[in-house]
């Protein structure tokens, strides 16, 4: 057997190139505060952007809904998994992004996984921005159709492809907010591409869902529109939503066909019933508590402007996600474990999640941290010692 020794080297090259992956052990709920082991620690690293994961009201919704509807589902959606609840979350997401219906899928993983696979064969093509999350680089190789991945956001390559392509249908998949760097794909140009060649168009708001838009719907309400059309959207509810699970929402037509045909939708068992319950009661909570945007946004402009003060630059990102591009890995992780020194969690971010020469501390903001706390994270990036860690840097 080659399996062992075979392993083994290709683990020491993963350490010697500073790509090792462990996974940090937290001994507390989730939260701005958070304990690491033994140490309590400041969070940034989290995408509980609303601080709805441990808050009392879901807390209350999920017990109350396991007296109510037991824990598990017990099969699959089309065997006898598909409970009232579901249902009823379902007919709620598809009102609160403004679509004519929505489908619940156990993660944002596999909704992404099942859209191309659903749609697409080997004569059709799949087109997708090079920084997508990699759920939907994974679901463009799964599916039969020709993938082709075009520069960030550059919406003239992509008119190239989709004008010269001519396969029978045609995708195209992006995240709305950039999982990695926060910047946001500019939609409006996207819609008009796609609809002038007839292109499905799949955006992916796991990072603006709950945070953009009046009343937290997400990238397309920021701009007042809603899934429709040539326009299908991914919301998952495991991020500022605080519970768990994923929904694509969009024409009725499109969702029967993902009903009908997506794999990762028919072949697992239905999400717990009480994690459904829950996500209803956070819909309204995100509806309702504008406040937990507007801190959000007023913590997101106070962390740019101290970052700019001190210096750094930082993408031109207006959402929670603020990074700071370091580029080599050990300096991403030296500056991680400086930041953790001085008692906050920002783990850093190495490829292949990031491309290679841009490893990062990737830092998220949510509702419940305090300016004190956004302070604190200033000060330790304007130390001396963290200067000399960007400062040497191979970007
Ligand atoms: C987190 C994430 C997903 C996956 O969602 P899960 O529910 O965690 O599986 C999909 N797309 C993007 C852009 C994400 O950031």
């Amino acid at each position: 057997m080659p399996w062992r020794n075979e392993l083994r080297a290709e683990q020491e090259r993963r350490r010697r190139q500073q790509l090792w992956r462990t996974r940090p052990s937290i001994n507390s709920p989730q939260g701005t505060r958070i304990k690491r082991d033994d140490r309590h620690l400041v969070n940034f690293c989290s995408n509980d952007y609303l601080g709805l994961a441990n808050s009392p009201e879901l807390i209350a919704a999920m017990a109350g809904a396991a007296h109510t509807w037991g824990v598990g589902s017990g099969a699959s959606h089309m065997v006898c998994g598909h409970m009232a609840s579901h249902h009823a979350l379902e007919e709620e997401l598809a009102a609160f992004v403004g679509a004519e219906r929505a489908i619940l899928f156990s993660t944002g993983y596999m909704a992404n996984l099942a859209i191309p696979a659903a749609f697409l064969d080997r004569n059709d093509l799949v087109l997708e921005d090079r920084l997508n999350h990699a759920s939907m680089i994974d679901a463009g190789l799964l599916s039969r159709a020709k993938m082709i991945r075009y520069q960030h956001c550059d919406i003239a390559q992509l008119k190239n492809l989709l004008r010269e392509n001519t396969a029978r249908r045609k995708m195209v998949m992006t995240d709305a907010v950039f999982s990695m760097d926060g910047d946001q794909a500019p939609i409006e140009l996207l819609r008009g591409a796609t609809a002038r060649h007839g292109a499905l168009l799949v955006l992916d708001a796991a990072h603006g869902f709950g945070v953009l838009g009046a009343n937290g719907a997400g990238s397309l309400a920021s701009l007042d529109q809603h899934p429709g059309r040539n326009v299908l959207m991914v919301g998952t509810l495991g991020k500022a939503a605080g519970s768990f699970g994923a929904f694509v929402a969009g024409d009725d037509i499109y969702i029967e066909t993902l009903l009908q045909h997506a794999r990762p939708y028919i072949y697992t068992t239905a999400l717990p019933p009480a994690v459904a319950e829950t996500t209803r009661v956070a819909l309204r909570i995100i509806a309702k508590d504008s406040w937990r945007r507007e801190t959000l946004s007023s913590h997101i402009r106070h962390f740019r402007s101290g970052a700019a003060s001190l210096g750094l630059t930082l993408p031109a990102s207006q959402t929670p996600i603020q990074p700071i591009l370091l580029g080599d890995e050990t300096s991403a992780l030296e500056a991680s474990r400086l930041l953790e020194e001085a008692g906050l969690m920002v783990t850093p971010i190495r490829p292949p999640t990031v491309p290679q020469g841009s490893s990062r501390l990737r830092i998220t903001l949510s509702a419940l941290h305090t300016v004190d706390d956004i302070d604190r994270l200033l000060e330790s990036l304007g130390s001396s010692a963290f200067r000399r860690v960007s400062r040497a840097a191979k970007q």
